[in-house]
């Protein structure tokens, strides 16, 4: 087995307001390139307070851009990228304010600016030729693990993938609860249970050790504080907690696999659309002999909140639909692997897959 090595984001600030140094973060950089920096944001900002709070210069591009219904392609990348530097040339950077979408957006478009022809010649592990520009995430919502993960999902004509390596993980990262106390109810909850369930499949397999372990175990007591305890609930306080735990829970992941569930996951949202934490909710509820206490837990957690989960939708899918499903996670081995350990094949055959889909 390889050990992983693997790069962590640069500089993280993190804090209740630190939204307000991101100028001062990003000046010493304003030499670089053509000296100017590209904005993308979270269309949801356009004309609420924070778009006048940019801290923007009059040479910066700002682009608002609407992440609903689809998640980031990877003709948005190439178009956007082809635009800019058309525009103005090559920029200081990249600043990205936003959810998982816009994260995966800004780092996907530092890594393209610099390498050349389409991002789907570079969906994979370590395909990128050269470094991109610096770039810096701000996340407004907060579970995906987007913020620090060395990944930038994009779904292109052939497959959902990331642009994957060393130079995706962003420099910066400003961390401000602030930002994150907008997002609705329901959409809290499902970005949570994405770092909820990051940790529990995280721990359960083979690849747990003891580094990310502790990270995992700090994040699954924070998500215990944040939707389980007395205090539970969209406060100040949790918020506080909820943006640390994705972090953590990015880096418990990190250092060994997720499992069965986000093996299911991909193979829902690449066949129907489904958005990635919301997909993994729908699925988790079902997974209670693979993950006994995680599953307890998270329908302890689902009724307390009152959320309310899509139910018998595999009604719907016939054999070919569910053929199609299953053949997305099926080749995520290394899921599989992590769940069920060296007989994994045996497990996790085509027919088994099928029939977990079934169960949704
Ligand atoms: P998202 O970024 O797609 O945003 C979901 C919705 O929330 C959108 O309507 C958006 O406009 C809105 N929103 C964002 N911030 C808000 C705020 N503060 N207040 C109100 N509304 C707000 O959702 P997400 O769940 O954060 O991210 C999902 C995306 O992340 C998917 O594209 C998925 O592929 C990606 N992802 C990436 C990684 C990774 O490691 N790179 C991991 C998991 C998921
Ligand atoms: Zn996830």
């Amino acid at each position: 087995m390889t050990h992983k090595n693997f790069k962590n984001i640069d500089k993280v600030t993190y804090g209740r307001g630190s939204f307000s140094q991101l100028a001062q973060t990003v000046e010493p950089l304003r030499n670089e390139n053509n000296k100017y920096f590209v904005y993308v944001i979270d269309n949801y900002f356009k004309g609420k307070p924070l778009s006048n709070q940019l801290q923007n210069k009059t040479e910066d591009l700002v682009y608002f851009i609407d992440v609903d219904p689809y998640e980031p392609t990877t003709q948005q990348i190439d178009q956007l990228r082809d635009e800019i530097l058309s525009k103005k040339g090559l920029p200081s950077g990249v600043i990205g304010i936003g959810g998982g979408s816009i994260m995966d957006i800004a780092k996907a478009l530092s890594l393209m600016l610099t390498n050349e022809g389409s991002s789907t010649l570079y969906q994979g592990l370590n395909l990128i030729k050269k470094p991109g520009i610096y770039h810096l995430g701000v996340p407004t919502t907060s579970g995906t693990g987007a913020e620090v993960s060395m990944t930038a999902v994009l779904t292109g004509p052939e497959k959902k993938l990331g642009l994957k390596c060393d130079w995706t993980v962003f420099n910066q990262v400003i961390l401000d609860p602030e930002l994150i106390a907008s997002v609705p109810k329901d959409w809290w909850f499902y970005t949570g249970m994405d770092t909820y369930i990051h940790c529990i499949e995280s721990h359960n397999g083979i690849r747990n050790n003891a580094f990310s372990l502790a990270y995992g175990d700090q994040a699954l007591h924070l998500c215990r504080e944040v939707f389980l305890n007395d205090k539970a609930g969209q406060t100040p306080e949790n918020d506080d907690k909820l943006m640390v735990a994705s972090l953590m829970g990015g880096l418990s992941l990190t250092y060994s696999e997720v499992g069965v569930c986000h093996a299911l996951s991909y193979g829902l949202s690449k066949i129907h659309g489904t958005r990635h934490c919301f997909a993994n909710c729908i699925i988790f509820q079902h997974l209670k002999d693979i993950y006994p206490e995680g599953v307890d837990e998270f329908n302890q957690m689902i009724k307390k909140h009152r959320i309310e989960l899509p139910q018998n939708l595999s009604k719907e899918w016939n054999e070919d639909v569910l053929t199609q499903m299953a053949t997305v996670s099926y080749n995520l081995p290394f899921m599989w692997n992590h769940a069920f350990g060296d007989k994994y094949r045996e497990i996790a055959t085509m027919d088994y897959i099928k029939d977990l889909f079934r169960r949704l």
